[in-house]
């Protein structure tokens, strides 16, 4: 794999598309896998594409968390969230997901899916 060709894909996407984060689908079907999918089908392997790993794309708050309806940033949901996330990435062409939420365990629990 060489870096020098690569590309980092992340996004803050409009506040419009925020309720996309209270459905799990819609992390796979994110802005960014949508680009990645596409980055792919262009360039081929010419280009070593990192995809950020975050859920601030999709929320009204801007935390790089999921919020319980009182507001409080649900660590756990937030990790199911992200490996999701991370696996859809992978799925959609991403050759390195990179883990940006900061959610304690973040790293950890992207990297159990892609475990052989
Ligand atoms: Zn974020």
């Amino acid at each position: 794999m060489k870096l020098e060709r690569s590309a980092l894909i992340w996004t803050c996407a409009p506040k419009r598309w925020a309720t996309a984060l209270r459905s799990r689908v819609a992390a796979r079907e994110g802005i960014i896998q949508r680009a990645l999918a596409a980055l792919r089908d262009e360039v081929g392997d010419e280009l070593v594409l990192i995809a950020d790993t975050c859920l601030c794309e999709y929320t009204d708050h801007g935390h790089c968390g999921h919020a319980t309806e009182s507001g409080e940033i649900d660590n756990d949901r937030s990790l199911e969230m992200l490996a999701e996330t991370a696996v859809s990435q992978a799925r959609a062409g991403a050759d390195i997901v990179a883990p940006s939420a900061m959610m304690d365990g973040q790293v950890h629990i992207d990297q159990q899916p892609f475990a052989l």
